[in-house]
């Protein structure tokens, strides 16, 4: 790569990646983007399992102005969502600027505001802004398990295909999305399958009345009409938790992020998956439960999620709180300028929708960005914008507060204008490329 210090640098071409990669070559901002994989697609590429459907609808996660092939279901599989991003890519000539098997290992801010960025292969280029688009289903999370046990303990992200459960005695701790594609697959081909849920959740079912959950939002809902609708929804179709043996969920549907899922229901009620409550501990192939009650288990698969990590920056520049990336508009740090954090939110809707509209909005403020001495974020810290206090999000609200952003937008910029007055000359401080951070680089 030549000549990069007036370019933006795209990590990862995943959804989040092309999607960005698209909104800046329709706004004229010059970048390169790297994959650390084979292929583009990310974790639909590389990352999930082959029987994965999305959730969230394809009215949702299709970009909004490259819709899904008409062909395609209302909840598209792992392998539409590659064949959809690859012809995403392709329309809008995504595939030139990027470089593939490019493994990025350290991004680090150097003097006159650049960003030295070295890759796997040892090179290193120096851009003028850094646009983290790498994923947050990768890190594994497990659980602190108790004991010892015989047999294999997967994460989620190591289940391939049904073949892995065949014939199996197969235990999923968790109640998420993937925890119950598992477990249900596990219903379907294994010897047994138990749910272990620490709490209870509120199951949702993927579709009412042949619309898909996801669909029946409008822009205008609030919050609180969409939990009562789906509370309703839950009532008529599954109804209470008691039919199925489990408590009810201590937590307000949507406080966590949610669980749409009819199999898990359905498979409960056939005997062919057996909820649990927590693990309590292991002993050779049994696992003993929080009720006293044990089971003989060939398998443990761990689908308690993922933590959203950025192993290729230095200790200075982690500013992941939990879930949460303590950044300012969803992408900005107030001290510095040119590090840019996408994707790490969970959005309750499909992705498309959300990075086409906010895709816009961003090129928007790459730009103002490159008018300013001071970092973008640290206006919106001025203007009293707080940082995040959770990574999910209703797509709603996300909708609204873009289209405020939109209108006030050159509210924003005089104000910006204004405040690069008051600190003149901010300068990024840079950060010295020591053993100890080349070190933070395992991905
Ligand atoms: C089972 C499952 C079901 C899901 N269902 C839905 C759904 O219904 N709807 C929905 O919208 N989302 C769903 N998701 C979320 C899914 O992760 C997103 O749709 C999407 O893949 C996120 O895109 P991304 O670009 O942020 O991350 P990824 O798709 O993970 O892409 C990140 C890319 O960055 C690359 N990368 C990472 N680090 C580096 C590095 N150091 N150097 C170079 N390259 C790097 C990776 O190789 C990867 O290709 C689901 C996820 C799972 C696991």
């Amino acid at each position: 790569m030549h000549d990069t210090q007036h370019k933006q640098l795209i990590i990862g071409a995943g959804f989040v990646g092309l999607g960005i990669a698209q909104a800046l070559k329709a706004a004229g901002i010059p970048y390169d983007q790297v994959d650390a994989s084979d292929d583009i697609g990310g974790n639909w590429h590389h990352g999930v399992y082959t029987t994965a459907h999305i959730i969230s609808s394809k009215k949702v996660t299709q970009f909004t102005h490259f819709p899904m092939p008409a062909e395609y279901p209302a909840f598209p599989s792992a392998q539409n969502m590659v064949d959809y991003l690859r012809q995403f890519a392709d329309h809008f000539r995504l595939q030139d600027h990027i470089q593939l098997g490019c493994k990025v290992i350290l991004v680090r801010p150097i003097a006159q505001n650049r960003w030295e960025v070295t890759f796997d292969n040892a090179e290193q280029s120096v851009y003028k802004g850094v646009i983290l688009c790498n994923g947050h289903h990768w890190c594994k999370k497990f659980p602190d398990l108790k004991g010892r046990f015989n047999g294999p303990i997967w994460h989620s992200k190591d289940y391939r295909h049904p073949d892995q459960l065949q014939g199996k005695r197969v235990l999923v701790i968790g109640g998420g999305n993937s925890a119950c594609d598992i477990a249900a697959e596990a219903a379907r081909v294994g010897a047994k399958s138990i749910l272990s849920l620490r709490e209870s959740v509120w199951f949702m079912p993927k579709s009412f009345a042949g619309i898909p959950i996801a669909n029946l939002a409008q822009p205008w809902t609030p919050e609180w009409l969409q939990r009562l609708m789906v509370h309703s929804i839950i009532r008529l179709t599954f109804g209470s938790h008691k039919s199925y043996g489990l408590p009810k969920p201590k937590h307000r549907i949507f406080a966590k992020h949610p669980t749409l899922n009819n199999e898990v229901p359905y498979y409960i009620q056939h005997g062919r998956i057996a909820p649990k409550p927590a693990v309590d501990y292991l002993e050779d192939d049994h696992v003993h439960f929080v009720d006293g009650s044990i089971e003989t288990i060939d398998l443990i698969v761990c689908a308690t999620g993922y933590k959203v990590a950025y192993p290729f920056l230095p200790p200075e520049l982690q500013r992941v709180n939990g879930p949460i990336v303590e950044c300012y508009a969803g992408s900005l740090l107030s001290d510095y300028k040119g590090l840019y954090f996408l994707g790490w939110r969970q959005a309750r809707g499909g992705l498309g929708s959300l990075i086409a509209a906010y895709g816009q909005i961003f090129a928007q403020l790459l730009k103002l960005q490159d008018q300013l001495e001071i970092p973008l974020g640290l206006v919106f810290k001025d203007l009293g914008v707080a940082l995040p206090k959770t990574h999910l999000s209703d797509p709603q609200v996300v909708f609204r507060q873009l289209r405020l952003l939109r209108l006030s937008f050159p509210w924003l910029k005089r104000k910006a204008n204004q405040m690069d007055k008051k600190y003149a000359h901010f300068e990024n401080q840079p950060i010295v490329a020591t053993p100890k951070t080349k070190t933070v680089t395992v991905y």
